[in-house]
């Protein structure tokens, strides 16, 4: 039988609405949620992942700005321009498009970002906390699928969940996010022996490796609930996630496509971080 879609899409509209709600009653106390993208480089798919966040700041009404810098931008100046909008009062989240060019130390440039603006969940303090098990904001995508996951009531408590890759950005904090939840989780890597080992035995199976066709229908579990975190660009264009989708679609219960599933999660939780850091900042001041 043919698993059942996740269709991030529809999801990520159903929670705009809600997002919609939080920035009126934020209009009502004279706050608009504020969002500021930092651009190095000339990477297309970085330009087109700003265009996209921007489209979604501006359907649920937060204010976006952008700014860029030439693939010759220096680490300084970035610097300078993040120290400026962690003091903006009408910035409230602040993201650094990744990748960064090479050149630069991107550690540094991420933890520069005030943590009470990084709607990214990138910056030390906010991994820590969440390590702690008292998140204040979370890595988007990994936070997405966990959305996404209560979202399909999707039983996490007890399941076996496996999750290849280990970045800082998706694979760790995804890790973390589950065990909250109570799932056993295994977290698999380049190193792995034998991926299909682990894979096969998984409730919940989250592939975020940035491999195409990494994981094919053989080696999912049948019944499994499958995310494709994987964004690849084929040679034709084209984009294509880390599971074989149409032999994995054939044991699994539950999938996700690559587009259509974990990107529009990723975004969605963006505004969600950013209306939260406005709201917070709200709460705050004086008046308000
Ligand atoms: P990354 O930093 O390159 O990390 C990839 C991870 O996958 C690494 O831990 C790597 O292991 C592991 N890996 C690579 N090949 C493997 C293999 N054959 N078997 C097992 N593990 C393997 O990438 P990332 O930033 O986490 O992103 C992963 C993918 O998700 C990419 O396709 C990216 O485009 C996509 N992504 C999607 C979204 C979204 O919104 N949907 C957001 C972020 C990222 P080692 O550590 O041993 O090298």
């Amino acid at each position: 039988m043919a698993a059942t879609l996740i269709d991030g899409v529809a999801i990520a509209h159903e929670l705009y609405a809600g997002f919609k709600e939080r920035v009126k009653a934020l209009a009502g106390r004279g706050v608009q949620p504020g969002l500021a993208a930092i651009v190095i480089g000339d990477n297309p798919a970085s330009e087109a992942y700003v265009r996209t966040k921007a489209r979604a700041c501006a359907e649920v009404g937060v204010h976006s700005v952008q700014h860029r810098f030439g693939a010759d931008g220096s680490e300084d100046e970035v610097i300078g321009l993040i120290e400026r909008l962690n003091a903006d009062p009408a910035i409230h989240g602040i993201l650094v498009q990744l990748p960064l060019p090479l050149r630069l130390n991107s550690e540094r440039i991420l933890q520069t970002v005030d943590a009470r603006k990084d709607v990214d969940g990138f910056n030390w303090c906010n991994l820590g906390a969440m390590v702690a098990g008292h998140p204040r904001f979370s890595p988007c995508t990994p936070l997405g699928v966990m959305t996404m996951l209560e979202r399909e009531r999707v039983a996490v408590e007890g399941s076996t969940a496996v999750v290849i890759g280990r970045s800082v950005i998706v694979g760790k904090p995804m890790a973390l996010m589950l065990i909250a939840r109570g799932a056993t989780v295994t977290v698999c890597n380049s190193k792995t022996r034998d991926l299909r080992e682990y894979t096969s035995r998984a409730d919940i199976l989250i592939a975020a490796a940035g491999r195409p066709g990494l994981v094919q229908g053989s080696m999912v579990k049948t019944g499994a609930v499958v995310i494709d975190v994987g964004i690849n660009r084929l040679p034709d264009g084209k984009l294509t996630g880390d599971v074989e989708f149409a032999s994995a679609s054939r044991v699994a219960s539950r999938i996700t496509p690559v587009p259509g599933g974990v990107g529009r999660m990723t975004v969605a939780m963006l505004i969600a971080n950013t209306v939260t850091a406005a709201e917070r900042h709200a709460a705050q001041s004086p008046g308000r």
